[in-house]
């Protein structure tokens, strides 16, 4: 099948990538020249486990292609999967206007293409959105949905980090259509992906991607707000929700205290859907709590250090894990940011480390900190230390790796090591314990 794909960041890309692997001629679309060339040079513009190796393979074999031409990509494939940006807008409403100028760009190709084509939404939209605001831009072609093309919307549900992963062998495949002929398309693309496939209209499509993750932020919400309570009387979290986890209704995974959710989906997804809700006047009290809880919580865990280390003022502090999770080099909502912020307010020197997102940290807080190259050199004389996310190198750390150190202090903001190894000359401050 001829597949095109808007937007080559984290879902379309890797998206692209999948479906080339699963034998698909993959056409990749971006308006910027650089992540185009670097596509068809084989070298991913981002980080993702896997991907690198994967995109060679498919552009060797000529499955995969990018380009900055929408309209000769519409043209010659037969579904267009939208994957631009829906970043939030300052009220938390979703900023529609990547999808609208994406999809203005495919008006004139529709207009002059004889052959049926689907258009389908990947992108997180809010209910009714590709009914209301993408589909009135297609008709401007004079074209027909449900006769000359049919309409549709997939969520994607990968996580960054373990994304080609994700994509290649997802939990469920959600596939929202204006028609049957619609979803005989889509089902076609996902016609090797062997896992349970549900096909709903098109609103109940994308209400389930802000269902899944307003779901699974109030977890860790919920999971933070224990958290503090067992620090308070001196038992784990984690323990606790080992146990609640073995009851068979309440599922142990994101029951995990830590610094929050952060990235570029949970934040605005449920920033979005609360909008949405008040939209509709409808109230949100929990979502409410489970955002105001998760602003919270990274500077719960630094006022906590502040506490127990009797300040931070001129300490230096080195800081593991600024991308918002291990695996990637994203930082959007990193908690890293929050976390940072608040010991450069109690006068801490910042030195920060991680394997990839170094640079676009730098992005968010210019020139306020310092960086190195490795984890070592960071802890080198480091009073403290606090781990914020979890590459696998954070993971499992022993004493002896923080010899280096001068201080005694290590958070352990992800709860990745273990504590019991931690005694007498080293201060273990775990979130939950
Ligand atoms: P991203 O910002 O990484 O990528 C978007 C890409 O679209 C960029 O490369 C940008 O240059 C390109 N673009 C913007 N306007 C364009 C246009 N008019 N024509 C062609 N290209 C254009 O975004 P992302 O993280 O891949 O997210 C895309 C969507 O998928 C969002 O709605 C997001 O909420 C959703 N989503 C993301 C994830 C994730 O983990 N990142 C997971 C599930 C769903």
């Amino acid at each position: 099948m001829k597949i095109s794909i808007i937007g080559t960041g984290y879902v379309g890309l890797v998206s692209g990538v999948g479906f080339a692997s699963k034998g698909h001629d993959v056409t990749c679309i971006d308006i910027v020249d650089e992540k185009v060339d670097k596509i068809n040079r084989a070298e991913p513009p981002i980080y993702e486990e896997g991907l690198e190796e994967l995109l060679k393979d498919v552009v060797s074999n000529e499955k995969l292609k990018a380009t900055t031409d929408t309209g000769k990509a519409v043209k010659e494939t037969e579904l267009t999967f939208i994957c631009v940006g829906t970043p939030s807008k300052q009220d938390g409403s979703v900023d529609l206007s990547g999808v609208e100028k994406a999809v203005q760009d495919m008006v004139q190709p529709l207009k002059e293409k004889d052959e049926y084509h689907v258009f389908c939404v990947k992108s997180t939209v809010v209910p009714g959105t590709t009914e209301e605001k993408v589909l009135p831009i297609l008709e401007k072609s004079g074209k027909i949905v449900g006769e000359d093309f049919g309409l549709g919307m997939n969520p994607e549900f990968l996580r960054e980090g373990i994304a080609l992963e994700d994509f290649l062998n997802p939990d469920r495949i959600v596939l929202g259509g204006w028609d049957e002929n619609t979803l005989k398309v889509l089902s076609e693309a996902y016609g090797r992906f062997q896992v349970p496939k549900l096909k709903t209209d098109i609103k109940t499509a994308e209400m389930i991607k802000y269902t899944s993750n307003a779901l699974l932020a109030t977890k860790i919400s919920f999971a933070n707000e224990i958290s503090r309570i067992c620090e308070s009387i001196g038992i784990d979290v984690y323990e606790v929700m080992d146990g609640v986890g073995l009851d068979h209704r309440l599922k142990r995974d994101f029951l995990n205290a830590g610094a929050g959710f952060g990235g570029s989906c949970f934040p605005k997804d449920v920033k979005a859907l609360v909008n949405y809700a008040k939209e509709k006047d409808q109230e949100t009290k929990l979502l409410n709590s489970v955002l105001a809880i998760n602003e919270e919580q990274p500077v719960h865990i630094i006022n906590r250090l502040e506490h127990i280390s009797e300040g931070v003022k001129g300490k230096k502090v080195a800081f593991l894990g600024l991308a918002f999770k291990g695996g990637t080099d994203d930082v959007r909502e990193t908690r890293a940011l929050p976390m940072i912020k608040r010991l450069l307010e109690l006068g801490a020197d910042v030195i920060g480390y991680d394997p990839e997102a170094s640079e676009n940290f730098d992005e968010l807080l210019p020139g306020k900190i310092r960086y190195t190259d490795s984890r070592e050199e960071a802890l080198e004389d480091a009073d403290i230390c606090i781990i914020q996310n979890d590459w696998n190198e954070f993971k499992n750390l022993k004493p002896k790796d923080f010899e280096p150190m001068r201080g005694k202090i290590i958070v352990d903001s992800r709860r990745l090591l273990n504590r019991e190894n931690f005694t007498d000359d080293l201060i273990y401050i775990g979130v939950g314990v």
